[in-house]
């Protein structure tokens, strides 16, 4: 296992991302699935959601986690109570000690943080999602209901599947803007990491405050993929404030 930090993780700013190892699930979940909703033993995820509370040092009992449906909703957090937030793919928070998890296998995780304002949040941003734009809702939150500065905004893109591996077909690519489809062999192939980049730079955030992974978590098997291997586990992104 390792948990892979995002660049601007500091003192003030749990934020990581992990990978699939170091959990005890096994099968198709091996093993440090994170979700609920694919099939996995129940206990098996809040054993593998411990392990990583324990080695990051937060509570588990103020995770805070979405049931993820491919929208733009970003929700904002003001207590830990409930922890299942339904129906959105992304969560909002200035609250210290709340941990905000996203889920993946091939969407993208994306952590985001106002250094200045204390200003966290967690997107699920996946081919709907992205298309829906939501990682745009989210900064949109970031301006109006926390007044944070674009310059001050610092963004983490973790892995995701690359345009080496995401092929569609017609009926998608004649609903994407065509900038990010490469035709490659008579396939077609999306390039989500593009698309998530040029929203960000849209919004006004610079080149240096952020960072897009470049790994493909179809071509990487230390990750879960859906692409790859259908059914299959999910891991995560964790952003939380420390102070
Ligand atoms: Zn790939």
């Amino acid at each position: 296992m390792s948990y892979i930090r995002a660049w601007f993780e500091d003192e003030n700013v749990l934020a990581f991302f992990t990978d699939r190892f170091g959990g005890v699930s096994s099968g198709v979940y091996e093993s440090l699935n994170v979700s609920s909703n694919v099939g996995d033993d129940i206990r098996n995820i809040v054993q593998n959601r411990q392990i990583i509370a324990d080695d990051n040092g937060f509570l588990l009992e103020n995770l805070v986690y979405m049931k993820q449906i491919h929208s733009n909703n970003v929700k904002v957090i003001n207590n830990s109570f409930i922890n299942e937030i339904k129906e959105c793919d992304g969560v909002i928070t200035s609250k210290q000690k709340i941990p905000l998890m996203t889920m993946a296998a091939d969407c993208a995780p994306i952590l985001i943080y106002d250094k200045e304002k204390k200003v966290i949040s967690a997107i699920h941003s996946g081919r709907v999602g992205t298309k829906k734009e939501i990682v745009l809702s989210a900064l949109e939150l970031f301006v109006k209901n926390y007044g944070s500065k674009v310059g001050n905004i610092l963004v983490a893109v973790g892995a995701s599947i690359g345009k080496c591996c995401y092929e569609i077909g017609e009926e998608i690519a004649k609903e994407m803007d065509k900038r990010y489809i490469e035709k490659r062999d008579n396939t077609l192939y999306l390039d989500i990491k593009s698309m998530i980049k040029d929203q960000l730079l849209q919004f006004g955030i610079k080149e240096k405050n952020m960072q897009i992974s470049p790994i493909c978590t179809c071509c990487d098997k230390n990750y879960f993929s859906y692409r790859r291997g259908g059914k299959c586990g999910r891991f995560c992104g964790i952003i939380m404030l420390r102070s």
